[in-house]
C-alpha cells in the first residue's frame, strides 16, 4: 500500500507548518518589488496568502515585527527585519563582559575581542 502525505512549510522561515490553521493566511507585507516582473520598487503595502508556522505568525502577532516580500509572479521571498538591538541588550552585553573579566578571562581571546566589537558596535548607534 501506498500513502502520500503533504507536508506544508512557512513561506518564510522554511520550518513544517503542522497546524491547519496556519495555513493559507491572509498577511499584509511590506512588499519591495513589483509583483510581475520582480523590478524593485518603492516598498508598499500588499495583501499575500501564505502558509505560516506558529513561531512566524507569533513574531508579527506579539512582536510585532513587519513581513517583507519580493519576487514576481507569486514566486516570492518573504523575510523580518531584522531586530534592533535595545540598550539594555547592550547593557546586558557589557555585564557578561565584565563578569567573563573579572572570573579571568583573558580580554585578548578571539571570542572576547569579537564580543567587545559587538558592544562597541551597538554603543555607537
Ligand atoms: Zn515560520
Amino acid at each position: 500500500m501506498k500513502k502520500t502525505t503533504t507536508r506544508y512549510y512557512c513561506d518564510i522561515c522554511d520550518k513544517d507548518v503542522d497546524t491547519q490553521h496556519t495555513l493559507d493566511r491572509e498577511i499584509q507585507a511590506v512588499f519591495h518589488t513589483e509583483q510581475n516582473e520582480g523590478r524593485t520598487t518603492k516598498p508598499y503595502l500588499s495583501m499575500v496568502k501564505i502558509d505560516i508556522c506558529e513561531n512566524c505568525l507569533g513574531a508579527i502577532l506579539k512582536d510585532g515585527k513587519v513581513l517583507n516580500a519580493s519576487g514576481a509572479m507569486g514566486y516570492n521571498k518573504y523575510w523580518f527585519n531584522e531586530e534592533k538591538i535595545s540598550t539594555s541588550d547592550t547593557e546586558h552585553l557589557k555585564w557578561i563582559y565584565g563578569r567573563l573579566i573579572r572570573y579571568g578571562e583573558n580580554e585578548r581571546v578571539d571570542y572576547m575581542v569579537r564580543l567587545k566589537k559587538i558592544i562597541d558596535k551597538y554603543e555607537e548607534e
